[in-house]
């Protein structure tokens, strides 16, 4: 019998294990892709690699890296995304051969339906109902982080991710703070998001400018 040539390579392959099938969007530090384990086609990932430019812009950023990542492992909640793998030397073998090396990257578990910022510019205003279901789901989430003693200081509508039950599931713990949280002074969040307190540049509560945010996203939302 007549064996088939083998295929060319079409897509990026990261770590030799994950063919990259898409991006599944972007934030000021990073992007993120899909991507499907070789060895076991139905699980699908979604990998955060960190830009070059946000690593490189000072000796704090890989600190905040190193943070988001403590931060992720220590917390295990149905509505905060989960973290599978992390690492330095992340790389993306291209089509090409080309292959780029040395990738800061946190591998999560991928959340499938999209942002409840998407969700939000489909329905327009949800109405109340819509808005309880999933007020009630945010809170239990804060609910938990804030009582492991951490704050996400950047709670918003693109940060809070959707699956196709339409659970939340809160992402980028970028700017959180772990155990420190009742007496900050970084400026921390989005601007639209933002307690006045720190705008203000006055010590904060973190649970308190976490609490701001959700108020301003319960505001959208409903
Ligand atoms: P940044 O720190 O750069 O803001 P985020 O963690 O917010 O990065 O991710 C950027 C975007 O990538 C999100 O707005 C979302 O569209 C997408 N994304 C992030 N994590 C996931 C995930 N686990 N599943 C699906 N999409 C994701
Ligand atoms: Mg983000």
């Amino acid at each position: 019998m007549q064996q088939k040539p083998p295929q060319p390579q079409q897509q990026p392959i990261f770590n030799n294990q994950y063919e990259i099938l898409k991006s599944l969007g972007e934030g000021n530090t990073s992007k993120v892709y899909l991507g499907r384990d070789l060895t076991n086609p139905q699980h699908l990932v979604a990998i955060k690699i960190l830009r070059d430019e946000f690593l490189k812009r000072d000796e704090h950023t890989i600190l905040s890296v190193q943070n988001e990542i403590t931060i992720l492992q220590s917390l295990d909640h149905s509505g905060i995304v989960r973290m599978l793998e992390f690492g330095d030397s992340g790389h993306v073998l291209k089509p090409s051969g080309r292959v780029i090396p040395n990738l800061v990257y946190i591998m999560m578990e991928f959340v499938q339906g999209g942002l409840l910022f998407d969700l939000c510019e489909l329905m327009a205003a949800m109405g109340e109902d819509t808005g309880r279901f999933f007020a009630n789901q945010m809170l239990d989430a804060i609910d938990y982080m804030h009582s492991n003693r951490t704050v996400h200081r950047d709670l918003k509508l693109e940060n809070i991710l959707v699956d196709d039950h339409l659970n939340l599931k809160i992402a980028d713990f970028g700017f959180a703070s772990h155990k420190s949280i009742d007496c900050l002074k970084s400026y921390r969040g989005t601007l639209t998001y933002m307690a006045p307190e720190i705008k203000e540049g006055k010590v904060y509560k973190g649970t308190q400018v976490d609490l701001f945010s959700f108020g301003v996203i319960l505001f959208i939302i409903v």
